[in-house]
């Protein structure tokens, strides 16, 4: 298209969408509808950008409808179990609303862990396009749906950590026989690689290494794994988080709830998790790297890269792993195959726009190991 024509189309556009959503005469309408919902979460009280993201999430929402519609939010425990959030939204009645990860739904539904994060998958902001111009939000949709739940990405935690281990990882071989708390298709890949998996929510996890329930844990980033004390019992903090590159946290509403709500409800919720999303996503990137410092610096962490080799084999287990959930599921097939293809469309940018930026910067920064 040439560019007068462009310009010209795209003013003809800005008229039309003022014109049609009626912004030009008409005087503010709203809705007088009291609305009280109860939101669940999968978290610990005041984790940031997690808990405290579904708080203000609330908070806006309340604000934007001008107090008439009102999310009071329960912390994981305080109203339901952390890893029941997702079927309490589902159930409904006393629960509309959750937040939590699509990977705690893998077991009644394989396809949703895809929309949390894949291992050797897009990053945080790959995640974002994905949903949003990749069919990636319409396909959440339609995994939740039989479920009668709705999704809304609430922000990414950005690449995580590999986690923390209190031996050595050399070899592939080392994750044999090792009990691990990692969820998701991750998960998957330990397994297929000897470990066992555990599945326990973050309230549980210190408890548990420090007991021996496990040998390990994956967890988040620098910023809530200090929070969560790791550093006191694990001696070896490994890096690059492999199997959450960039995973997505998400708001769920009971889908009968949230069509029942008047349409401009709707709109101002939905307007209320874009903007929480990329708070959270902000909020991580920007606490990461302080965090980090601190843990080396005053925490004394031992910290390690996994070696070539051993990523290098973890991508091809993965890819293994992966391909096998997705051939069992019908729509975890269809939802892979979106997601791969996706993952090559913006993969081919990101060959000669982040990579190579990112490889001039190798040797800015030194940490202690
Ligand atoms: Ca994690």
């Amino acid at each position: 298209m040439e560019r007068r024509q462009f310009l010209q189309k795209a003013a003809v556009g800005t008229v039309a969408a003022v014109a049609s959503s009626g912004m030009m005469n008409a005087p503010a309408v709203h809705a007088q509808k009291k609305i009280k919902w109860k939101m669940v979460t999968t978290w610990p009280p005041n984790l940031p950008y997690l808990q405290d993201a579904a708080e203000l999430l609330a908070k806006k929402v309340e604000l934007m409808t001008g107090g008439l519609f009102k999310i009071k939010v329960f912390a994981g425990g305080e109203l339901v179990p952390p890893l029941q959030t997702f079927d309490s939204v589902s159930k409904g009645g006393s629960v509309q609303a959750g937040s939590g990860v699509g990977y705690y739904q893998a077991g009644k539904a394989p396809a949703a862990q895809w929309f949390a994060a894949v291992p050797f998958g897009l990053n945080g902001s790959g995640m974002a396009a994905w949903y949003e111009f990749g069919g990636g939000l319409k396909l959440w949709e339609e995994v939740y749906a039989p479920f009668n739940v709705i999704p809304r990405p609430g922000g990414t935690t950005g690449p995580q950590m590999a986690g923390w281990f209190n031996k050595k990882i050399e070899t592939i071989d080392d994750f044999k026989g090792l009990k691990m708390r990692i969820p998701g298709l991750g998960g998957k890949v330990m397994a297929k690689l000897g470990s066992t998996v555990i599945l326990c929510p973050a309230s549980e996890i210190f408890t548990n290494l420090e007991r021996g329930v496990i040998d390990a844990t994956e967890w988040i980033g620098p910023l809530h794994d200090k929070l969560m004390g790791f550093y006191k019992i694990a001696k070896y903090y490994y890096y690059p988080g492999w199997h959450e590159p960039g995973p997505f946290v998400e708001f769920i509403f009971n889908k009968k709830e949230y069509e029942a709500l008047p349409l401009e409800y709707q709109a101002i919720l939905d307007a209320a998790c874009a903007q929480v999303s990329s708070w959270t996503t902000q909020g991580f990137n920007a606490g990461n790297g302080q965090a980090l410092d601190e843990l080396i610096n005053q925490h004394n962490v031992k910290l390690m890269k996994f070696p070539d080799s051993v990523l290098s084999e973890l991508k091809s287990h993965a890819k293994d792993a992966v391909a096998d959930i997705a051939a069992k599921d019908p729509m975890a097939k269809k939802v892979n195959e979106s997601f791969e293809r996706f993952k090559k469309i913006i993969g081919a940018w990101g060959e000669v726009s982040e990579k190579p930026y990112y490889n001039t910067l190798a040797d800015t920064y030194t940490f202690k190991s």
